[in-house]
């Protein structure tokens, strides 16, 4: 792995472009700028012609794992195809010289598309009302739970517990303790599922709500949810749906039906922007009518008058949690969400949801000879194998056969997660991925479980085929180190 910082690849001189004299005199624009913000000295920028700026961007890329190189089957974070007509409807000029000061009636477009993308949101989870300011899935569990405080809190109810189940993303806890309650764990039955009877032992008077992901991060329905909706309900607590795998149920059924109270959206999951690397992210929040009043301020409304519609933001809300977020949220990708709904239709959100299910179902099926099945199928969108068997008889862990993956072209799967599956391997293969892509990521993991039995040194020394070997992962988030080499 060799490659020049692009100063060093600079030479004096070098042009990509070459710009005619300026048609201004510079007397007034210094007269405008006040000296003390003037430059004294050029920039030091690098100097290269036009083909090696992209050649050395290029090559820099080909370093890297990508959704646009090969598939990218990590469970949970659900790694869609980006449409690339997402990114041009976001990079409309319309919209990306606004500014989020301008009057409304300046931003009526952009105000309806707000205004439309929580409308279709709030039809495709059955959601009275949803808010799309949070900027992630987290900052939508805190949105989420604030709504829940401030709820009980109108009706005079002391709660301090959130109850979260054993296999939740660890968001869900660390949402709920920022939020300042206690977090009592529910464990999971021998299905995978919630346990019903722990549940009922969990559930006294002072819980505030139940945080439950359906389907959970082991892709499983949670099939009692109705039972859980009266018993959580009986007992005055609310019910959270942590929404972040809604690409398994849209146009099927909805969290509003089955009785959730409030749920949280992952745009940059779901609904296709592009996600990874820590990029701007999107988390609305979705709440039944009796939390309406909550939800957190400006508001969209829609005014009509002499037959046009007028978009407004509203402020006067009184019994609102107050804003979660400076202006709207990430404009660019609520735009991208709402060109993916508008381009897929009623229909083509249902089949997105149908084609996750098969794909996940299928790559199971190929895999199940192999490797060990911790909770009994069918699955959903995703599921959780066990690298156990190998482990035990080969001494070969999960860790290995994810980075012999890489060797074989294949980002690895989420490992280690969910925390009640031992050695886990989580794969979420996307819905848009063909069955030859399946079945070849399928052939290399199968391949990769014949080696960890006949040659394990190969799988115990993997990667080699990648730029940077082994890495030690634990160093690298103890000794945060951005820089380019070590410098
Ligand atoms: C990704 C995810 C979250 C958190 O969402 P972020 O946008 O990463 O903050 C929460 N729950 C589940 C099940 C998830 O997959």
């Amino acid at each position: 792995m060799k490659e020049a910082l692009i100063f060093d690849l600079s030479r004096e001189g070098r042009r990509g472009i070459r710009f005619g004299a300026p048609d201004l005199p510079s007397r007034p624009v210094r007269q405008l700028i006040p000296e003390r913000f003037m430059r004294s000295e050029p920039v030091d920028l690098p100097e290269l012609p036009e083909s090696e700026v992209v050649r050395h961007f290029i090559r820099l890329s080909n370093f890297n794992y990508h959704v646009d190189k090969n598939m990218y089957p990590l469970g949970s974070c659900t790694m869609k195809y980006n449409p690339k007509i997402n990114d041009c409807t976001a990079d409309l000029q319309g919209f990306t010289s606004m500014h989020p000061l301008q009057p409304e009636s300046t931003a009526q477009g952009s105000l309806r598309l707000m205004y439309e993308l929580s409308g279709m949101l709030g039809e495709i989870a059955g959601m009275a009302a949803v808010c799309l300011q949070p900027a992630a899935g987290a900052h939508g569990e805190l949105t989420g739970i604030l709504l829940i405080k401030k709820y009980h809190e109108s009706s005079g109810s002391k709660r301090d517990k959130l109850l979260v189940g054993d296999s939740a993303h660890g968001t869900n806890p660390a949402s709920a303790a920022i939020a300042n309650y206690e977090i009592v764990s529910v464990k999971s039955n021998a299905e995978g599922r919630t346990d019903i009877e722990d549940l009922k032992t969990k559930l006294t008077s002072d819980v505030a709500a139940l945080m439950l992901t359906n389907p959970n991060t082991l892709g499983l329905f949670e099939k009692d949810i109705l039972a859980i909706e009266k018993l959580v309900h009986d007992n005055g607590s609310l019910l959270y749906m942590d929404g972040a795998n809604m690409n398994a149920l849209m146009g099927i059924t909805r969290p509003g039906d089955m009785g959730f109270d409030i749920v949280h959206y992952n745009l940059h999951k779901t609904f296709s922007a592009p996600h990874g690397g820590g990029g701007p992210g999107s988390g609305p929040v979705g709440v039944c009518e009796k939390l309406v009043p909550f939800l957190p301020v400006p508001v969209i409304e829609k005014n009509e008058a002499n037959g046009t519609a007028h978009y407004t933001l509203n402020m006067d809300k009184p019994e609102s949690i107050g804003r979660m977020m400076n202006f709207y949220g990430n404009f660019a990708v609520l735009v991208r969400a709402y060109t993916y709904i508008r381009m897929l239709g009623t229909e083509g959100v249902r089949r997105v949801s149908e084609n996750a299910v098969i794909n996940a179902n299928y790559l199971l099926s190929r895999l199940l000879d192999k490797f060990e099945l911790p909770y009994p199928k069918p699955v959903m969108h995703e599921f959780c194998i066990s690298g156990d068997r190998q482990k035990k008889q080969h001494n070969v862990r999960t860790l290995d056969m994810a980075k012999r993956l890489l060797d074989y072209g294949f980002h690895a799967p989420t490992i280690y997660f969910p925390l009640i599956v031992s050695e886990a391997l989580m794969i979420e293969p996307t819905e848009t991925e063909t069955i030859e892509t399946l079945d070849a990521f399928a052939d290399a993991l199968l391949e990769i479980a014949d080696e960890a039995e006949n040659s394990p040194e190969l799988v115990l020394n993997a990667p080699v085929e990648t730029p940077v070997k082994r890495l030690d992962e634990a160093q690298a988030s103890r000794q945060l180190n951005v820089c380019f080499f070590g410098c």
